[in-house]
């Protein structure tokens, strides 16, 4: 729309000529009006002030950046000693310090609100994050898609998608070990199974436990094949990391943020499903927390989100596999199982996310999906998922798929 050419327009800049007094003649020329002593005396003591502000921000910023340098030191001191970067009791300290030597002025709120960001840039710095990647799971600038190994297995920057496959749960030695051999016939590497069930109701199969680990742990290991299972609970993880080799988190648990914590110090690779009621902002956080106390190798699951559709169990959100691949550096995997909650819709969802970008699939299959004790709707029998990985072209017959 043209600015209107009408003087009596309110919107229309006014000309010189019909500027009223000296003071609006001396405003458009840039200059100051003429001013009563007393305005005199309070333009300079403001100009007095700014430049006392001005010195001051000078000072602070040359004691940031003077704590960034010291940072760097305590940096190279780390490495060298192999020590965490990040040292939670040591923040809270220094907060603690900060608040106690406090004149008054400031409240503890005001105080941590100006702390925070001095002390996550010097975390930054000292993980050698740069500056315009946010998070730690963000892709650094020109950073290619990650890659670290699972197991025997790989995962990230494979030749082609890989497949995590198996039963919901573990139920019997028979069961496990027969989706383990079809899944070794096929040449893939990865065997999921669930021995730690988080059902909807307390009333549903629970699953095996540790005996259902044991049990995954001895199929996958007769087949060569990477243990994929979830953690529920931060009590079993240390039984669980000498029988896993990826952890799985759960959609349920996406923000249990103290299992994510103690799961990250165990450094092992973590598999970490989207909550079905989180925003990608969410579920990038959640990985952050994995990323921050200490796990290099996390892998995202796409594994829909509950909207008002009821054909399907959840609805599988494509859109964030592209969005997910071009945050992070990270794997992205889609669980089409959970998303549809039907077998007939298996194939067409694996199909659009491989053609979204994904870096491999996770379905659920069982030998006899009816008699299944968990998600028997869903769950592919071993010919369907033969077929189905044949037809994406997952297969394989060479060291290539999934394999280091
Ligand atoms: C599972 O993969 O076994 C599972 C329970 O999935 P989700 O956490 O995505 O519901
Ligand atoms: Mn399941």
């Amino acid at each position: 729309m043209s600015r209107s050419s009408n003087p009596a327009d309110p919107s229309n800049p006014a000309t010189p000529a019909e500027l009223k007094g000296p003071k609006d003649i001396a405003t458009s020329a840039g200059m100051s009006a003429p001013q009563s002593p007393a305005d005199t005396s309070v333009q300079d003591r403001l100009a007095r002030l700014r430049a006392e502000i001005s010195e001051l921000n000078r000072q602070i910023l040359r004691l940031v950046e003077e704590r960034v340098a010291k940072v760097g030191e305590v940096r190279a001191l780390k490495v060298a000693q192999e020590l965490p970067m990040f040292d939670p009791v040591r923040e809270a300290r220094m907060f603690e310090e900060l608040i106690a030597g406090a004149s008054g002025s400031l409240t503890e709120r005001e105080i941590r609100a100006l702390f925070r960001p001095i002390f996550d840039i010097s975390l930054a710095r000292m993980e050698g994050r740069t500056p315009n990647a946010s998070l730690r799971v963000c892709r650094q600038h020109g950073e290619p898609d990650r890659s670290f190994a699972v197991g025997p297995a790989r995962l990230g920057r494979t030749p082609r998608p890989i497949l995590i496959a198996g039963p919901c749960a573990v139920e019997s030695e028979e069961q496990i070990e027969r989706v383990a051999a079809s899944v070794a016939s096929l040449g893939l590497k990865f065997l999921r199974g669930g021995a730690f069930k988080p059902r909807t109701s307390p009333d549903a199969f629970q699953g095996l436990g540790r005996e259902g680990l044991r049990l995954l742990r001895q199929a996958a290991d007769r087949h060569g094949l990477a243990v994929v299972s979830e953690v529920t609970d931060p009590r079993e993880i240390e039984a669980m990391a000498g029988c896993v080799d990826l952890f799985q988190v759960g959609a349920r648990n996406m923000a249990n943020y103290e299992l994510l914590k103690e799961l990250g110090a165990t450094k092992k690779p973590v598999l970490l499903k989207r909550s079905f009621a989180a925003t990608l902002d969410e579920f990038l956080l959640a990985a952050e927390y994995l990323a921050k106390f200490g796990c290099q190798d996390i892998a995202l699951c796409e594994r829909g989100i509950r909207t008002f559709e009821r054909q399907t169990r959840f609805t599988l959100d494509i859109a964030a596999v592209p969005i997910l691949k071009k945050k992070t550096a990270l794997p992205v995997i889609a669980d089409v199982s959970h998303a549809a909650g039907r077998a007939d819709l298996i194939e067409p969802l694996a199909r659009a996310a491989l053609a979204a970008g994904a870096d491999g699939l996770m379905i659920e299959v069982h030998p006899c999906p009816e008699a299944a004790l968990s998600d028997a709707a869903h769950q592919l029998t071993i010919p369907e998922m033969e077929r189905l990985t044949r037809a994406l072209g997952l297969v394989h017959d060479g060291m290539d798929a999934g394999e280091i």
